[in-house]
């Protein structure tokens, strides 16, 4: 009993730690139950390229996460030496297949594969990673698309941690385009003031000092160290990192958790989160899609 009233006294303390994976639990609950309500079966179509082990895993964890809300799905699974065209029509084949509301592509692709050209190809209105330059145009612009899934993911965290955004300082390291750059954009649009770093930072340190809530997107393990945070800054670590003897660890140093008054754990952060977020936009990319059919043609 003393234990389990130390452990809420610990949880309510200063030092919060962020459970995307119970958040991300009940949000598959919940859009499992509005899909019934709506009588739709959203139906997500994932084409995986070549045997990748860390894509094999994202992918598998995409599809049961489908499953378990009562989602369809279908996984394509294609040869690492799959020419581009052939990957091309099997994306304009989906395109057309009214049962498939959401694609997604699992990167990274082989080299000898155009990533911009294949994200491209996707119809701009099944694309479930949100990565069509078109989508990512219209995100920027503050307009509505569907967002990336690991920022939207970000902003939900926020949210529903009651993390107000307006007037704070934003820090973001990382500028990739499937989370530093978008997660920017969406904080800009809760007007923080946003700062992105990356490699050529010179003084990685003294941005992230000013940081009301940081945002660490990178892939290295240890990479943010306790004494550069603000005390009371929101930490949010994006990173996977596998340690030497196999663990799973973010880019935040551990003792960044005395600190920071709230900060997303590696593994149970942000990951959970992005699968969740992957529903919600395949789940929408299917309302849409009723609403369209069911409406005359403008
Ligand atoms: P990228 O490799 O595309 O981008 C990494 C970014 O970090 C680049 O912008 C790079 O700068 C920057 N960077 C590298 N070294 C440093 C440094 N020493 N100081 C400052 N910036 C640095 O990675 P992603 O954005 O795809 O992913 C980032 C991390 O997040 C990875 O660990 C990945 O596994 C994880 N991830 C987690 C997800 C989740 O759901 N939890 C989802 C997606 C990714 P530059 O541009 O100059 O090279």
């Amino acid at each position: 009993m003393t234990e389990s009233a130390d452990e809420k006294a610990a949880q309510n303390s200063e030092h919060r730690r962020i459970d995307g994976k119970a958040l991300a639990a009940r949000l598959r609950r919940e859009l499992k139950a509005r899909a019934e309500a709506a009588g739709i079966i959203p139906c997500l179509a994932v084409i995986r390229v070549g045997e990748d082990p860390a894509s094999r895993t994202y992918v598998g964890a995409k599809i049961k996460a489908c499953a378990e809300a009562g989602f369809a799905s279908r996984h394509i699974a294609l040869p690492e030496d799959v020419s581009e065209e052939a990957l091309l029509e099997e994306i304009r084949r989906l395109n057309s297949d009214a049962d498939v509301h959401g694609i997604l592509v699992q990167l990274p692709l082989p080299r000898h594969i155009g990533e911009h050209r294949v994200l491209a190809a996707i119809r701009p209105d099944k694309d479930a990673d949100g990565f069509h330059p078109l989508n990512a145009g219209r995100l920027f612009l503050g307009l509505d698309a569907p967002v990336p899934c690991t920022p939207r993911g970000i902003l939900r965290l926020l949210d529903e941690e009651r993390i107000s955004l307006r007037g704070k300082h934003a820090v973001v390291i990382g500028r990739s385009n499937i989370v530093g750059k978008p997660v920017a954009s969406l904080l800009l649009a809760r007007d923080a003031t946003v700062t992105i770093c990356h490699s050529k930072t010179p003084n990685l340190a003294e941005e992230v000092r000013r940081a009301d809530v940081l945002v660490s997107a990178v892939g290295k393990a240890g990479l943010v160290r306790p004494e550069w945070l603000k005390p009371g800054a929101v930490v949010i670590d994006v990173g996977i990192n596998r340690t030497p003897e196999g663990r799973l660890t973010g880019d935040a140093d551990p003792a960044c958790a005395e600190v920071a008054s709230a900060i997303t754990p590696v593994p149970g952060g942000v990951g959970p989160m992005t699968v969740a977020m992957l529903l919600e936009n395949t789940f929408e990319l299917a309302m849409a899609a009723k609403g369209k059919n069911g409406a005359p043609d403008a």
